[in-house]
């Protein structure tokens, strides 16, 4: 049932992979359609081969998502994915048809025009969530970076095709305002507002494509999970505002001493997690041993507190969702088991 259950997610977010897929193809072959009419002058034609050479590239990223994709193990990273599955749908259909329209224009404007259009459709929220997943860490060339500048390459070209100023600010406009509003949904949705730090979401979604990008490295990785000591009695004596004030002091402390690379997240109330990808024997033991000094030094001043810790770690394998799970679990084990001989320390697993 539960095995089930994994399959179908998985089938739905291949669907929504390949009509992400679907879409930048239709944007390939519009812009490779301009750039070979013979009747746009020279520096235009450039223009149209040098966004077509763009759109070959996030093709490639495409490719690469859906072949981790069809290995399985991809996490769901859409709340309602038939929700998604039917908009981008809707989508690419208009994909397709903008695709017979590009077939039949008659002037440099109006192809322009059909591009801004594309590129709209291109700014559907799935993309940015794609690209927030798979940043450069998974080892795939992300659009994520230049895509500010591939979008600002079209609006460098309007000035020449007889479009006033203000119908280019209007395009300009557009295209920022949907890239902001993308990108701050993708991370309010993925991000615990107190702390800053991943929440259960963000977290578990990245850590299980990292997970998947390991095992095809064969690198170990690893779990840290920590508690707040006796943080009921910080609540009970200061209030629950101080309370948050030393909970985000705590996040604010843990990933300024981990690394860039590892993956903090906010796992319960006053409890975080932290993965870490490529470990060596002694990696957990010494970062935990550095956030645990690390939280009294910062908060000695203020409201001196102490923190738990337990560690586990894991040799990547098939079934990476469920060993993680596993490796969680043990690092609980540990949390509770350095809790329980007293707190203020970092147990982890001996191996
Ligand atoms: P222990 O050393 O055994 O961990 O003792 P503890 O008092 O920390 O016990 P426990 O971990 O069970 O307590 C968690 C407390 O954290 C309970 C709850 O009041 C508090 N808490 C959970 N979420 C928040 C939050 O968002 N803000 C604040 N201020 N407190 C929170
Ligand atoms: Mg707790
Ligand atoms: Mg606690």
């Amino acid at each position: 049932m539960r095995q089930g259950g994994v399959e179908m997610v998985n089938q739905e977010i291949l669907s929504i992979i390949h009509l992400c897929h679907d879409l930048d193809n239709s944007a390939h072959f519009i812009y490779s359609q301009f750039a070979e009419r013979e009747e746009f002058p020279e520096k235009t034609r450039l223009f149209w081969r040098n966004v077509t050479n763009d759109e070959k590239m996030h093709v490639r990223f495409w490719e690469q998502v859906e072949a981790l994709a069809e290995k399985g193990d991809l996490p769901q990273l859409f709340s309602d994915p038939e929700e998604t599955l039917r908009d981008l749908g809707d989508v690419a259909n208009k994909g397709a048809q903008l695709e017979e329209r590009a077939c039949n224009i008659e002037s440099i404007r109006e192809a322009l025009l059909i591009a801004y259009a594309m590129e709209i459709h291109l700014l559907h929220p799935a993309f940015e969530t794609f690209f927030h997943f798979f940043n450069k860490s998974m080892g795939v060339d992300s659009p994520a970076q230049g895509y500010d500048k591939h979008l600002q390459k079209f609006l460098s070209v309007a000035g020449e095709c007889s479009f006033a100023p203000l119908e280019l600010k209007l395009f300009e406009d557009i295209f920022n305002r949907i890239l902001k509003v993308n990108r701050e949904l993708v991370v309010t949705s993925n991000t615990d507002m107190l702390t800053g730090t991943y929440n259960r979401r963000g977290f578990f979604s990245l850590i299980h494509v990292l997970g998947e990008s390991a095992r095809r490295r064969k690198e170990d990785v690893g779990i840290l999970l920590m508690d707040i000591d006796h943080f009921k009695r910080i609540n009970d004596t200061h209030g629950h505002q101080a309370g948050d004030v030393v909970l985000s002091g705590v996040a604010k402390c843990i990933q300024e001493t981990v690394r860039a690379s590892d993956v903090v997240g906010r796992y319960g109330g006053e409890e975080f997690i932290v993965f870490l990808p490529d470990v060596q024997p002694d990696t957990l033991e010494v970062v935990g041993e550095k956030i645990r000094a690390s939280i009294i030094q910062d908060s000695q001043e203020i409201l001196p507190i102490t923190i738990s810790i337990g560690g586990a770690k894991l040799r990547p394998m098939e079934g990476m969702k469920e060993e993680l799970e596993k490796t969680i679990a043990k690092a609980d084990k540990l949390l509770y088991r350095a809790k329980e001989s007293g707190r203020n320390r970092v147990i982890v697993q001996n191996d």
